[in-house]
């Protein structure tokens, strides 16, 4: 294909989004495919000579959509949302077609400094103070392996990088048992090891790290040698929400002397509302802060925001600078290639400032008030429905529950035959999790075209076919 030929095809590929979306109501939420299938029918080889993009285009619908899960469906109320608002769906057309390495300030000046304001704008939209700097991470998941390589340098007196770990006592990091796999991950790959990631135990409705626990795991840790390096906590866990009392962790890390990191990757988006910000007091105390607007807030995958601080840390730890990289004759300017991992970087500003500017955040506090009420509303609804149960309250717009009708013996099978049928019927999509050892059965509102009607279908399809599971 040739630019005179992307014409078309770009045409055809908006009026193919539109209608998509216009028609996502009628289709399966989860895709409703075998293990298998779609392999099966690709060619086992690549093909010699060129083919028409009419063919391709007819396999992408009829082969390839079928096995799709639609993450933009107003009914998908499984894991977290992945909102692609259409707005940002079109920055990321411009950003594809410009296609540049946006590493250094000049290898485009505009993506830097678009990013260096937006990520102001986010800042002061979530309510982080004066002083903290933003950069645009690929995924949460890098912003927090970012944060506990700092967290080992720092430790380390920034020697890690250069000696290795193997001459220095055991580092040591520290959450509550509900913190992501990303972090485990973190551990794994900055070397730390994840017999050194000490899981604090959690307290109270919040499902919090127990402050006085932490204080003592640190403190056995130091009495036997080891070396703390650092403290992550959570607001909005992926199970039920599980909220970290950051305050009361920023006093132990604060007398301890540790760097903090707060991963906020689902829960930060909320934060655009005033009233909600309680959840995560005391974040102003953290060095490091990690949240996703390529989750809740719409902007399209990936476009994860890390706030630091100080990023002195984090470029000290990441930067490598060797001679071909250097800007010369640009004193002061920021390359943000130093603050992440990967060397090249997508110019992922740009759909942050159209989504911005195109909703305003009136308009992205409203869908996400909604999404809170709905989900509450909903809780209000299940708990009052002979045999079902809430399990965790409404952490903004996630809660946990199941069905506990009375004669059923086997109430985790019971609850995951009941995820399984609702997922096989298609209308809705949810998944599961465990609470304190049991199944249940999580619910978050969050798509980014959901309305009250899509919430309501949602009662009626659980309820409706937990009959059925009884039944069964
Ligand atoms: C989704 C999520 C992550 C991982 O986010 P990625 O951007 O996919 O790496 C980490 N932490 C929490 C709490 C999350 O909800």
């Amino acid at each position: 294909m040739n630019w005179e030929e992307f014409r078309h095809w770009g045409r055809r590929a908006a009026d193919w989004a539109a209608d998509y979306h216009a028609g996502l109501r009628k289709r399966p939420v989860r895709a409703q495919v075998a293990p298998g299938a779609i392999l099966s029918a690709l060619p086992d080889a690549p093909p010699e000579a060129a083919e028409a993009m009419q063919a391709i285009f007819d396999d992408f619908e009829q082969t390839i959509m079928p096995g799709m899960t639609h993450w933009q469906h107003p009914r998908f109320f499984a894991y977290f949302p992945a909102n692609a608002a259409p707005v940002s769906v079109l920055a990321e057309y411009f950003v594809s077609a410009i296609a540049a390495q946006c590493m250094l300030w000049q290898t485009s000046p505009a993506a830097t400094e678009l990013e260096t304001r937006v990520c102001d704008w986010m800042r002061q939209a979530v309510g982080l103070p004066d002083g903290f700097t933003g950069v645009i991470q690929d995924s949460a998941s890098s912003a927090t392996l970012c944060a506990v390589l700092t967290m080992r340098e720092r430790a380390l007196d920034w020697q890690g990088n250069k000696a290795g770990l193997s001459d220095h006592p055991r580092l040591r990091i520290y959450c509550s048992a509900e913190v992501h796999t990303s972090i485990d991950r973190a551990i794994w790959i900055a070397g730390i090891g994840e017999g050194n990631l000490i899981r604090i135990p959690t307290h109270g409705p919040h499902r919090a790290m127990d402050p006085e626990a932490l204080q003592a795991a640190i403190a056995a840790d130091r009495a036997a040698g080891h070396l703390p390096a650092g403290i992550i906590a959570c607001t909005g866990g992926t199970s039920a929400g599980a909220s970290d009392d950051i305050g009361a962790v920023m006093d132990v890390a604060e007398v301890e002397g540790l760097y903090t990191h707060v991963d906020a990757a689902w829960a930060g988006s909320a934060m655009i509302c005033p009233e909600f910000r309680t959840l995560w007091a005391g974040v102003e105390r953290a060095d490091s802060v990690v949240l996703n607007p390529h989750k809740w807030l719409g902007a399209q995958f990936d476009c994860t925001t890390h706030f630091l601080r100080d990023p002195e840390d984090l470029v000290r730890t990441l930067a490598i600078q060797p001679e071909y990289l250097k800007t010369h004759g640009a004193d002061g300017v920021v390359n943000y290639s130093e603050w992440s991992v990967p060397l090249g970087r997508r110019f992922r500003a740009l759909k942050l400032w159209f989504l911005i500017r195109a909703h305003g955040l009136e308009g992205l506090r409203d869908m996400i008030r909604n999404h809170v009420t709905w989900a509450q509303d909903l809780a209000v609804r299940l708990d009052k429905t002979n045999g079902f149960e809430i399990v965790t309250a409404p952490m903004l717009s996630l809660f946990t529950f199941r069905h506990a009708p009375a004669g059923v013996q086997d109430l985790d099978q019971h609850n995951q035959d009941l995820v399984n049928r609702i997922n096989a019927d298609g209308r809705i999509y949810l998944t599961q999790t465990r609470i304190d050892g049991a199944l249940v059965i999580r619910f978050q509102a969050g798509a980014f075209t959901a309305t009250a009607e899509d919430v309501d279908m949602a009662y009626d399809v659980i309820t409706e076919l937990a009959e059925v599971s009884a039944k069964a």
